[in-house]
């Protein structure tokens, strides 16, 4: 969809997602304790609110609840920004590594708290690391029930997920929304594939998405942009391969890439597609 602006310029448009939680937030065994790491959120936070207004662009955020209660001036800070609120999670673990009871448990503490915080229906969750995978593959058949429209924790691609599943935006029989990440081959369109790949191509390649409306949301943490940030403690190789990946600069190459794209809330996306939905009479891709 290309939308008209005031000035009679040609918007696309591309939903953005942010992760929201700290630099040191790795799913690894004690990078789990708060207390051991230097606290940064604030200033990747501030730094994120700073790209999204210089960029003219909403986001949803998925928040994490146990950061929404150390910092829950921020999280208001966010929404009265005009930005969306979602589900992260109640901590950053991954799903399949609890049971699915607990799991569900905590996504609905999560939610009341980030609902009651902010003010405005929570609709969506991105499992921490992509996480719907493995034991949890089939756990997005909860979401509804625990008061979700949308899902965008499954990611199409080796490791984090599987490259057999849907690229594209689709609805699942229980009428939950997948919002997939875009990806390039085998490498992810966001995080260290979009910081290592040249700005010009992925420029392009993100303008080709936006003016298609794929409605593939783009991923960005805010310890993306905090060059201030310690080196991490020693962690396997590819965590910090990761982690590090072209983060010099990366504020001023994104500002670049989306420069000209309208950037959207996955709820705005998510709103129109069930608009569309219900006048093309439910011909929508769906899966299982
Ligand atoms: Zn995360």
């Amino acid at each position: 969809m290309r939308l008209e602006t005031g000035d009679g310029r040609l918007e696309a448009r591309l939903p953005l997602s942010i992760d929201w939680e700290d630099w040191y937030q790795l799913c690894l065994p004690g990078f789990e304790r708060h207390e051991a790491f230097e606290d940064r959120l604030a200033r990747a936070t501030d730094l994120t609110l700073e790209l999204c207004s210089d960029l003219g662009g909403k986001a949803t955020w998925f928040c994490l609840a146990d950061q929404a209660k150390r910092h829950p001036g921020l999280v208001k800070r966010i929404s009265d920004a005009g930005h969306a609120i979602s589900v992260h999670g109640l901590t950053h673990v991954r799903a399949f590594e609890l049971p699915r009871g607990t799991w569900r448990q905590n996504l609905t503490e999560a939610r009341a708290y980030l609902q009651d915080l902010s003010g405005q229906p929570v609709l969506g969750y991105r499992a921490a690391e992509w996480s719907l995978r493995g034991a949890a593959e089939t756990w997005w058949e909860d979401l509804p029930e625990l008061g979700f429209t949308f899902d965008a924790s499954r990611a199409p691609l080796k490791v984090l997920g599987d490259p057999a599943w849907p690229h594209r935006p689709h609805r699942f029989s229980n009428g939950l929304w997948e919002l997939p990440p875009p990806v390039f081959g085998p490498m992810p369109l966001w995080g260290w594939g979009l910081r290592s790949l040249p700005v010009n191509f992925t420029r392009t390649l993100m303008h080709r998405l936006a003016e298609a409306d794929a409605g593939t949301p783009l991923v960005l943490h805010p310890w993306e942009l905090d060059e201030g940030q310690p080196p991490l403690p020693e962690v396997p190789w590819g965590h910090a391969f990761v982690h590090k990946a072209g983060l010099g600069g990366y504020g001023s190459r994104l500002r670049r890439i989306l420069r000209g794209l309208e950037l959207v809330p996955l709820e705005a996306w998510v709103k129109d597609a069930e608009a569309r939905h219900r006048y093309s009479g439910g011909l929508e891709p769906t899966a299982p």
